[in-house]
């Protein structure tokens, strides 16, 4: 069995005392660890105050992306070693905001996740695909290119540890949600992906989201699905009623 896994992403919004407001009203209602992984990637700026905030909680703080170097020259960037000294546990990486807007490439990806498993950082790897290569059927080929990428010279133990999230692109901040029945296909897409690069036993082991559009009102049904082990969240992870609920959700599924 695995366990799902729920990650509020907030993108670039809140202030440091909204952030802090938020944690403290969540981290007492969070689910019991044993049955869900709560995590809350907040802006880089907050990660230090939010992962004291919710020490000996059941939430976890994650990171929204950062730098493959472990230091440097790098103006502007965070790196892997910083983030976890701050005691951050997850990082997103390759969300399609950062290949869309700041070119973030596949083999940039895959360095941003060795470097997360070489200082103990649990990847959460994105991949999807546009409006446009859905509609020219080109989805799985996109999305198991993306994942054989980002996955390439890993060793299957990390793998295993590894959360992948299918983001449709098109489904992202749009209020357009894939059905059920569509994600499940491509999350079990991606199983297989990875079946085939790193057999049986890590493929059954390794934690697939859905992400884009995901709200209280869907995530029971999309959680009922087989491949679907949780959800990458952006707009209802903003609201501790809303993140809770969907916490919730994650718990009983
Ligand atoms: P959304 O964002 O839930 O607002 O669609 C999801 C994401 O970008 O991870």
């Amino acid at each position: 069995m695995r366990k799902p896994i729920i990650a509020g992403n907030w993108k670039m919004y809140k202030t440091l005392s909204e952030a802090k407001q938020f944690a403290e009203e969540v981290k007492g209602l969070a689910p019991d660890p044993v049955k869900l992984d709560t995590v809350i990637c907040a802006p880089a700026l907050f990660l230090d105050q939010l992962a004291q905030v919710v020490k000996d909680s059941p939430v976890y703080v994650g990171a929204q992306t950062m730098h493959s170097e472990s230091e440097g020259a790098f103006t502007g960037e965070v790196s892997p070693v910083q983030l976890a000294d701050l005691g951050v546990d997850f990082v997103i990486l390759g969300h399609s905001e950062r290949r869309e807007y700041f070119n973030e490439t596949d083999e940039a990806v895959n360095k941003k996740v060795h470097a997360a498993f070489d200082h103990y950082l649990i990847p959460i790897i994105c991949v999807g695909e546009t409006l446009e290569e859905r509609e020219a059927g080109n989805t799985t080929s996109k999305v198991e290119g993306q994942v054989e990428k980002a996955l390439a010279d890993l060793t299957a133990d990390q793998v295993k540890r590894a959360v992948i999230a299918y983001e449709p692109i098109w489904a992202i901040g749009t209020g357009k949600t894939a059905t059920s029945e569509d994600a499940n296909e491509v999350c079990g897409a991606i199983r297989a992906k990875v079946e085939s690069l790193f057999g049986q036993n890590v493929a059954e082991a390794v934690r697939v989201q859905y992400g884009g559009s995901v709200k209280p009102e869907n995530i029971e049904e999309l959680l009922t699905m087989e491949h679907i082990d949780g959800a990458l969240v952006g707009g209802a992870s903003l609201q501790p009623a809303s993140f809770l609920k969907l916490l919730e959700a994650g718990a009983n599924a």
